[in-house]
């Protein structure tokens, strides 16, 4: 064995008791570390030939690397939608790597029992009755992604084709309809050869992102196929939601495959005022939600839900002698892109055992007041104008100089927030998905926009 890996072996405890110091203080300064950090000019080193041994690469580590870290887990990290981690997260984060399991199959380990557990918990979380089975993924982008895969692959029944076997050339004209997708939705229809040209937009309610039932309607009628529809379960700039209920109805009238996007709008299903919109989200073929935004769980997690096992095991089944066939319940690696994965669900079966469903509802009601409150307090900062309601977590507003606020605002490091364009004008969004989000923590942020729009 390598000298400095041996002498690792024997010093374990004390390097993890070192590790947990280390990030003790780490968390413990985050309400304060900048929000945003301007990227450090470090240069990068060549490969180690000897190594130093893992006490002497954490302090490089906090030399050169960490300082130009972002407080991105931190509670005034307004950009996309960003959560942070949980302690029950993070603990669990921490002992995934520990296990090490790879976790796809049941013939070596219960891995894949706590990862159906979890998948469970969250079926209830959202709502969803048995007939959806569940699978981690990386983020919403795979979850889109395998979503589209399994509608792809019905498309192709319907058509008495099989796209797995045969290829997309075999399913001729596409259709897929949609109001506002997010821009995974086209990345996704690239990867899996439906093209990104293929995405037919149709029209929006008026001033909403949410889509124009009877225009849906109207394009499925006109169409006289099968069809896959991505409904939207919160928009990124204002969160809107597309009517599901409706959307669902039109199921008995057309052949579509109903796919929906909620990777955080699906967390409504918390909130008491706000369920409404999503109830209808069983209904769906197949289903997104996202974990690393608003069950703050560390990134890579997400979650794919779908009526269509038997479709997805089409797709994505993966035979090798040595591998199980996919039957009855079938491993892991018949279900998704990957084979070989992390036990992705570890962070979450952590969050949901510790706070469980009061616990999580609790974060996504704080949130829903802090946005709420930094839109009523916005309203009154001269310079800054919202460009649509509160819906649930996000603000989305304008100012005059859109980039010279963003990066005023970033300077300060009391917060981040991101651009974007909203009905053609340049905008910016605040983002609340934060468990440790608080509504001074909203008032924090109003401050440093005043600021800056106050010095601009
Ligand atoms: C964030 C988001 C995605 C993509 O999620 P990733 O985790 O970044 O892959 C897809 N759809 C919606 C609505 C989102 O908010």
């Amino acid at each position: 064995m390598d000298n400095r890996l041996a002498a690792d072996l024997d010093g374990f405890p004390d390097l993890l008791t070192a590790a947990r110091d280390y990030a003790a203080g780490v968390l413990d300064g985050l309400g304060e570390r900048p929000a945003a950090v301007p990227p450090a000019d470090v240069a990068a080193q060549p490969l180690p030939v000897a190594g130093v041994g893992a006490a002497q690469a954490l302090e490089i580590f906090r030399e050169r690397w960490a300082p130009g870290f972002s407080g991105s887990a931190g509670p005034r990290y307004l950009g996309f939608v960003t959560g942070g981690a949980t302690p029950a997260a993070l603990v669990g984060d921490w002992l995934t790597g520990t296990f090490d399991q790879n976790a796809v199959t049941r013939q070596d380990s219960s891995a894949v029992g706590l990862e159906l557990e979890t998948v469970g918990w969250l079926r209830s979380l959202f709502g969803l009755s048995e007939a959806h089975s569940g699978t981690f993924v990386t983020g919403a982008t795979m979850s889109n992604t395998v979503g589209l895969a399994i509608g792809r692959e019905w498309l192709g029944a319907q058509k008495g084709v099989s796209v797995a076997r045969q290829g997309v050339a075999a399913l001729g004209d596409i259709a897929v309809l949609s109001g506002s997708p997010h821009s995974s939705i086209y990345k996704a229809m690239s990867m899996l050869g439906l093209g990104r040209d293929q995405l037919r937009t149709v029209p929006l309610a008026p001033d909403r992102e949410a889509v124009d039932v009877a225009a849906l309607e109207a394009a499925l009628a006109s169409l006289g196929g099968p069809a896959i529809v991505v409904a939207n379960a919160g928009t990124v700039n204002t969160v809107d939601f597309d009517d599901l209920n409706a959307i669902s109805r039109l199921k008995a009238k057309y052949p579509f495959w109903l796919h929906v996007d909620a990777a955080f709008g699906g967390f409504a299903a918390l909130s008491a005022a706000h369920k409404h919109l999503v109830t209808a989200l069983d209904a769906a073929d197949s289903i997104c939600v996202d974990l690393h935004k608003w069950l703050n769980v560390p990134y890579d997690a997400a979650i794919q839900f779908t009526r269509h096992r038997d479709l997805q095991v089409n797709v994505f089944q993966n035979a090798a002698a040595y591998l199980t066939p996919p039957s009855g319940d079938p491993d892991l690696f018949h279900l998704t892109p990957e084979n070989s994965r992390r036990l992705r669900a570890l962070t979450a079966w952590f969050t949901l055992a510790a706070y469980g469903l009061d616990g999580h509802r609790e974060i996504v009601e704080r949130n829903i007041a802090a946005a709420r409150r930094f839109g009523d307090r916005l309203a009154t900062l001269p310079g800054a104008r919202l460009l649509a309601p509160v819906r649930l977590n996000v603000v989305c507003f304008t100012v005059d100089d859109v980039p010279a606020t963003l990066a005023a605002v970033a300077r300060s490091g009391e917060a981040f927030l991101t651009p974007t364009v909203y009905q053609g004008v340049p905008a910016l969004r605040a983002a609340f998905s934060n468990w440790r989000t608080t509504e001074d923590d909203a008032d924090r942020v109003i401050t440093a926009l005043g600021k800056a729009l106050a010095a601009g």
